[in-house]
């Protein structure tokens, strides 16, 4: 009998703390970044300690690590490499994602480390996949523009591990290769500096009839690739990417426990009921989002994958107010602000597996026990016992 092998979640970890919200939540693994070498110069970026921390922290809860090193690098900036990539192996990382040939070359030359082929090199086909596995490469992050059956065919023809995206923001170019900032903001997009300047409005004249029209024609929708799940796990795809390493903690955990759950479930009972499938919607959307699209997983993207609904598109109108610090009879729900709120509105405490538990702040005190009508941001607070929650789970409330 055929055993399906489910596929691993693989979800954004722009900083230690939001790694251990991933690992936490579910993902089987993340991927981050250092202070170099990445496309996310504006991620808060892990220092070589937070990394050590971070890959300790996942292998104890048999989650893996995956370093980007995904920058294009000019001869100058390879110089700094071998030592990072020597630190790499040292903690045990489990896979650096690359994109640059000769950052390949130079991870070779000196380590063992596994290397994954970073979606920046717009892999689309057969042959490619066969080139960069002859180069060593272990698996191979598929361009966004490759469909859920090409990349099975592409795993099955060359051999080779598959990652595709299942989540997060798109970009409008292939695979990135833009450099609308480097022209319009002077930051390289290829070397972690992308403004995001494919989000922002444009003004068009058409020359013959003159006639001008505002547009965010640019700007894609976000992909969502959840009710393609099964899809992915025919295809035989290794691994579901979730885009975001800029996103917030609430991002990161949500992303990671509705698709996790989503894979269990399919584990247990081997399909998804349309409830389920609503419900796990349901908690998607309630995270910051633009309007949903599966772009090009089954199709190719077409018009209907822009998102020209800015103005009056609110998605996820739900923000993250603290985490649960320790939960007892005793000494009550003590939650680390993030956000404020005030006494008598209604939270919600995500637990790592199941619903989402709703409750209401009748009594909010500080740590000597004075009452409080409204906390503050970045202090720590008690509220009544909750039964059934613990430590690092996320607390959210609705923001309209
Ligand atoms: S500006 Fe937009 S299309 Fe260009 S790299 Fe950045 S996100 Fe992608």
């Amino acid at each position: 009998m055929k055993t399906t092998v489910l596929p691993e979640i693989l979800a954004p970890a722009g900083s230690l703390e939001k790694l251990k919200v991933a690992v936490l939540y579910g993902a089987s693994a993340v991927f981050a970044g250092g202070q170099k070498f990445g496309l996310r110069t504006a991620a808060d970026n892990f220092t070589l300690d937070e990394l050590r921390e971070g890959v300790i922290f996942a292998h104890q809860r048999q989650a893996k690590v995956y370093v980007v090193l995904n920058s294009f690098l000019h001869d100058k900036d390879l110089v700094e490499l071998p030592d990072f990539v020597r630190f790499l192996e040292e903690i045990s990382a489990d896979a650096v994602i690359v994109s640059d040939l000769g950052v390949v070359r130079t991870v070779r030359s000196i380590s063992t480390l596994p290397i994954h082929v970073s979606t920046q090199a717009s892999t689309l086909n057969v042959e490619a996949a066969k080139f960069w596995k002859s180069m060593g490469a272990s698996r191979i992050v598929l361009g966004r523009e490759v469909s859920i059956a090409d990349a099975g065919k592409i795993k099955r023809e060359a051999g080779i591990e598959i990652e595709l995206f299942i989540h997060g923001s798109m970009c409008m170019s292939y695979s990135g290769h833009c450099v609308i900032s480097n022209f319009t903001q002077g930051r390289d997009s290829n070397r972690g500096g992308c403004a995001q300047s494919c989000r922002v409005e444009y003004s068009l004249e058409d020359l013959n009839t003159k006639e001008k029209k505002s547009s965010y024609f640019m700007s894609s929708k976000d992909l969502q690739g959840l009710r393609l799940l099964k899809d992915f796990i025919d295809a035989g795809i290794d691994s579901l990417k979730i885009e975001g390493r800029m996103k917030s903690h609430l991002y990161a955990g949500t992303m990671s426990k509705v698709y996790s759950e989503a894979l269990r479930y399919f584990e247990e009972h081997g399909d998804f009921l349309s409830e389920d499938l609503i419900r796990w919607e349901k908690e998607l959307s309630k995270v910051s989002h633009r309007a949903y699209t599966e772009a090009n997983l089954s199709e190719p993207a077409g018009a209907d994958s822009i998102f020209n609904e800015r103005e009056n598109f609110s998605g996820g109108e739900w923000k993250m107010v603290g985490t649960v610090i320790n939960a007892n009879p005793n000494s009550g729900t003590v939650i680390e602000v993030r956000n404020a709120f005030n006494q008598g509105e209604e939270l919600e405490i995500l637990p790592f597996r199941g619903e989402a538990i709703v409750v209401v702040a009748s009594e909010i005190m500080d740590l000597n026990r004075k009452t409080l009508a409204r906390t503050k941001p970045t202090t720590i607070v008690r509220l009544p016992f909750i039964h059934g929650i613990g430590p690092s789970q996320l607390v959210r409330q609705k923001t309209v």
